[in-house]
């Protein structure tokens, strides 16, 4: 598939998603049954992802979105600010981050920061892909979909320049025919 002129092969099918999810799903069920977690949703990559593993959950539980942008000479210092902020009511809860991907680290470790600020009693990380050959930063990824090699992916939820999000599937790009 092209995308702005470059080209895009399957990596996961909309099958392989859907187990995948399956499997997150369970062992987030089972790890936190009675615990009341509380997912804060990593807007705006993770809103596919988020759809479809939270419909899995089976715990009581809550939810919010959060939207953080990274400013100018964010890669040096690795600073986030607030977009849709994290709400006050984590406070006390036991939090897990629903994220899209964890490339460098650097996005996920400025935003542990933050959320520190807001006093949760713990905080787990389900990313649906890692990319660990990328990692700049240790973060511990307690939930991993999928991990990645160091290639650009598009597609459920993932976007290349504002365009590809929507695609069910997860693409990556053809590197030989670019
Ligand atoms: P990090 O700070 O870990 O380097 O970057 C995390 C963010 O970069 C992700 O939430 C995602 O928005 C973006 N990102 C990292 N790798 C990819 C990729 O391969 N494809 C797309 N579409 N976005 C990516």
């Amino acid at each position: 598939m092209k995308v702005k002129g470059r080209n895009f092969v399957e990596m996961l099918s909309e099958e392989e998603i859907a187990k995948i999810i399956d499997r997150m799903a369970s062992a987030i069920n089972a790890d936190l049954e009675g615990k009341n977690p509380y997912f804060l949703v990593m807007m705006n990559g993770a809103f596919i992802f988020a759809s479809d593993l939270l419909r899995k959950i089976t715990i009581p539980c809550g939810l919010a979105f959060v939207r953080y942008s990274s400013y100018e000479g964010m890669k040096t210092t690795g600073k986030v600010v607030p977009v849709i902020p994290v709400p006050a009511d984590v406070k006390g809860r036991n939090v897990v981050i629903i994220e899209d991907i964890v490339d460098t680290g650097i996005t996920m470790e400025a935003f542990l920061k933050e959320l520190k600020n807001f006093s949760p009693e713990s905080v787990r990380i389900a990313s649906f892909l890692t990319k660990p050959e990328a990692r700049q930063r240790e973060v511990l990824v307690d939930y991993v979909g999928k991990e990645i090699e160091n290639k650009f992916v598009l597609g459920y939820g993932l976007d290349y320049d504002g365009l590809g999000r929507n695609i069910p599937s997860l693409l990556v790009l053809d590197e030989s025919t670019q």
